[in-house]
């Protein structure tokens, strides 16, 4: 009797194999379009460059999970200024870290998790972990954070996908396959050869990220300022 394949299984199949049916010429079509609009237009952070700690990068990455980079940019350093490492953080004053977060937003949330990422890492030595499993293991450290330590530290080809880049990705390659992109299989998928024909993997998670930001938006889309327009089918304003 034929072995019936679990649903979640085939699903996972059917997803992966709808984002291997793109055409490569498409896929590569997107890559080239964002990484030159990310080299004329992309914007500028200090922790898009060289110079930072790679505590720095990550103490920036888990704030900009839920506060704007501009916001981020206007008071990091002062933050900075006051907890320059794990062990200035890990020893923190509750109440002092409290006030020194309430720029960025959720203070209250983020210096208890600061607090106990914070720990952990002293706890192992004051460097973060090597490999992916003992990373993802950390406080506080969902897969996109993972990826940003890959990216950052070893300038791994992974994606940073966030809410953002997966509208990007879904207007103009189509649709994901469930509610939680973190398990997403069509939307990963889709990231891989994303990276894979990308010539570097920072400037082009940036990109995206930036297009999502500041012209793919959730309720308003530049799409005659897009340099995706040629080819999305959600173009907006016609074929450019
Ligand atoms: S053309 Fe419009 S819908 Fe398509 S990616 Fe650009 S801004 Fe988004």
């Amino acid at each position: 009797m034929p072995q019936r394949i679990p649903k979640h299984l085939s699903r996972r199949h059917s997803a992966e194999t709808r984002a291997l049916a793109i055409e490569p010429a498409h896929v590569q079509w997107f890559v080239n379009q964002v990484e030159a609009w990310y080299k004329e237009q992309g914007r500028s952070f200090p922790w898009r460059k060289p110079g930072m700690s790679l505590y720095q990068l990550l103490i920036i990455e888990l704030l900009l999970q839920r506060t704007r980079a501009e916001t981020v940019n206007r008071f990091h350093a002062g933050f900075f200024l006051h907890y320059p490492d794990w062990n200035s953080l890990a020893r923190a004053n509750r109440m002092d870290l409290e006030a020194a977060l309430k720029p960025f937003g959720l203070y209250r949330r983020r210096a208890k998790v600061f607090q106990i990422l914070a720990s952990a890492v002293v706890g192992t030595g004051g460097e973060l972990p090597r490999s992916v499993e003992d990373l993802g293991a950390l406080p506080g450290l969902g897969p996109y954070m993972v990826n940003a330590v890959l990216m950052y530290r070893d300038g791994a080809p992974v994606p940073l996908l966030d809410g953002g880049v997966a509208r990007v990705l879904e207007r103009f390659f189509g649709p994901r396959e469930l509610v939680d992109i973190r398990d997403d299989p069509y939307l990963h998928c889709l990231e891989e050869r994303i990276l894979e024909l990308s010539k570097e993997p920072s400037e082009i998670n940036w990109g995206i990220i930036d297009i999502s930001a500041l012209i793919c938006m959730k309720n308003i889309t530049h799409c005659h300022l897009c340099v995706l327009s040629k080819k999305c089918p959600n173009n907006r304003y016609g074929l450019s």
